[in-house]
């Protein structure tokens, strides 16, 4: 393509409306424009992107064995009402009313379209197992869409469907997913994690969520250093250790009463008291369906209240406010401690191995030192806390590492859900009526690409990877009235053209900084400048966009170079 004749409309400034840097620099390099909140459209330039992405989708669900359909993103609500989730599934879903005043969404998702389809074609375990997918336009009326194509209300989305006869069938399905969505997201060169999303209560593992790193990502996980654990923060599991009877480091004095005004913190006390966060119990009041309880963990973790939740079995729970708080403590915020309360004590694993602590005193301006367990009666130890970098891997006892991810693509099995609801059958080998069992994949396309960015830019703005990127190959004449100059970058587009590269020629009528500046904020991988100067010596500049590399090469090798440095 000749720049000139493409539209790609690149911006000197950051815009003000955009937060993350991939949305930062898709909006400044020209690739999509808001038409309304949470709705874009794509340019030229982010088309072409989303081409590559969508290709390798493509390759490897076919190759998983999957065969594409399209299927309407315009949805009755009759399906959905079979499937009860068109009163479950709240304003995300965009409704309205055709001319006859029937009942209509925008598709989020296509569970109840696929089942739909699925009951009225497959009769016989001989049409199992199947997998369908598609690459299509999906509508979520998010409340809060941000961060550009991270988190838009509208967008292109591959979600696939799988149909076994069996349990054991559905496995194999889903472990072939899980395999090419690793293929999928390896091809697009990004770093990511699967992350267990959630262990169910069949056992195993039945849903992952394919998380690329990145900073500005909207999920905080953890992952193994030495093993292929990942977890959710929230879902993420505390190494049991096990308690001694007696094994409490720390000598036995009994506790005392210590004075320490205004000190509400425990960063106040501790620098008090001149003991570390790991010395003190923080005691924490927490206002629950089944009452006030109180929490205790140690002074340098944090409570996580979705296992909290679990372990308490209760359906609210909100930390308490001053009047709660002064009603069960007897004392002002900040001096809650487990010695002589009168409500229920639930206390984190790590507590059990410590001795001789710091707590609040239940009165104002008060904390204990040297308390124990034993000055105190604990109703049930349990992991309720975040994890730390400090905590070892679960699995393997492995350094765990915290890090942030984008929510790229999810694998989950579904189970007969859907087909029970909706009433999807076969006949098996003894023509007995079974339930089909399916599993459902997406991945976010945008979110891809968004990931991609986010994952490989600098300041002077993106550095595509080779496979997504929208040209392999930017070539920028210095000069181009002159005819060396012009034949020269002519002969190497027609060539590398011919060669089935993707090729760029940038010949705009603009100076030469503003065209260099844009061929490093679009990210194309390889620059080739051709300059009267280094034409006398029948050279050509390459500069690799990723090392920032500048070498002159022979313009009759130029061919050559860009196979070797393309083909890997
Ligand atoms: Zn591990």
């Amino acid at each position: 393509m000749r720049y000139s004749k493409m539209l790609i409309p690149t911006l000197k400034e950051d815009p003000a409306e955009a937060e993350v840097i991939s949305h930062k620099l898709m909006l400044r390099a020209g690739m999509i424009r808001k038409l309304a909140t949470g709705i874009y459209s794509y340019l030229p330039l982010a088309r072409r992107i989303f081409n590559k992405v969508e290709q390798i989708i493509r390759e490897e669900m076919n190759r998983a064995g999957g065969q594409e359909v399209t299927l309407p993103s315009v949805q009755p609500s009759d399906v959905w009402e079979e499937s009860g989730r068109w009163n479950l599934y709240g304003k995300e879903l965009l409704r309205f009313k055709d001319r006859n005043s029937r009942d209509f969404c925008l598709g989020p998702t296509h569970e109840e379209v696929i089942t739909d389809l699925i009951r009225r074609e497959i009769r016989s375990y001989r049409q199992l197992p199947l997998n369908l997918y598609q690459i299509q336009t999906k509508f979520r009326d998010e409340i809060r869409p941000r961060f550009g194509l991270m988190r838009g209300r509208e967008f292109t989305m591959k979600d696939a469907y799988s149909f076994d006869a069996d349990e054991s069938g559905a496995e194999e399905s889903y472990n072939r997913m899980f395999e090419a969505y690793t293929r999928i997201f390896e091809r697009c060169g990004l770093e990511f994690r699967a992350v267990e999303a959630d262990t169910g209560t069949i056992g195993g593992s039945f849903s992952h969520e394919f998380m690329a790193l990145a900073d500005s990502g909207e999920d905080a996980i953890v992952s193994c250093d030495s093993c292929s654990y990942a977890a959710n923060v929230e879902k993420a599991e505390i190494k049991g250790t096990d308690f001694v009877s007696g094994d409490r480091p720390g000598p036995r004095k009994g506790m005392n009463k210590v004075s320490t005004p205004g000190m509400k913190t425990v960063e106040e006390v501790t620098g008090f008291l001149k003991v570390t966060s790991r010395d003190l119990v923080k005691t924490l009041i927490y206002e629950t369906d089944k009452g006030a309880v109180a929490i205790l963990v140690r002074g340098d973790h944090e409570v996580n209240e979705a296992k909290l939740r679990s372990v308490l079995g209760c359906n609210e729970l909100s930390l308490a406010g001053d009047e709660t708080i002064s009603e069960v403590t007897h004392a002002p915020r900040g001096f809650a401690g487990p010695v002589g309360l009168g409500i229920s004590i639930t206390a984190d694993n790590a507590v059990r191995q410590m001795s001789g602590f710091v707590t609040g005193g239940n009165e104002g301006d008060v904390h204990f030192t040297n308390v124990n367990l034993d000055d105190f009666k604990v109703n049930a130890f349990a992991d309720i806390r975040m994890v730390t970098k400090d905590d070892p891997c679960p699995r393997c006892n492995g350094k765990l590492r915290l890090s942030r991810g984008i929510e790229v693509g999810h694998v989950f099995k579904l189970g007969t859900k859907y087909s029970e609801a909706l009433g999807a059958t076969f006949l098996d080998a003894n023509g007995k009526e079974q339930l089909i069992v399916m599993g459902c994949y997406g991945i976010g396309v945008g979110r891809t690409v968004a990931a991609a960015i986010e994952q490989n830019h600098d300041k002077d703005g993106i550095i595509f990877p080779v496979p997504i990127a929208p040209f392999q190959v930017l070539i920028l004449p210095i000069n181009i009235d002159k005819n060396e100059v012009r034949d020269t970058s002519e002969f190497l587009y027609r060539s590398l053209n011919e060669e089935g590269y993707d090729v760029l020629l940038d010949d705009r009528d603009e100076s030469p900084g503003i065209r260099f500046k844009d061929a490093d904020l679009i990210g194309i991988p390889i620059r080739l400048t051709v300059s009267k100067r280094t034409l006398k010596e029948d050279m050509v500049e390459l500069k690799s966009r990723r090392t920032g590399e500048v070498v002159l090469i022979n313009k009759d090798s130029v061919l050559d170079e860009i196979r070797k440095r393309l083909s890997g």
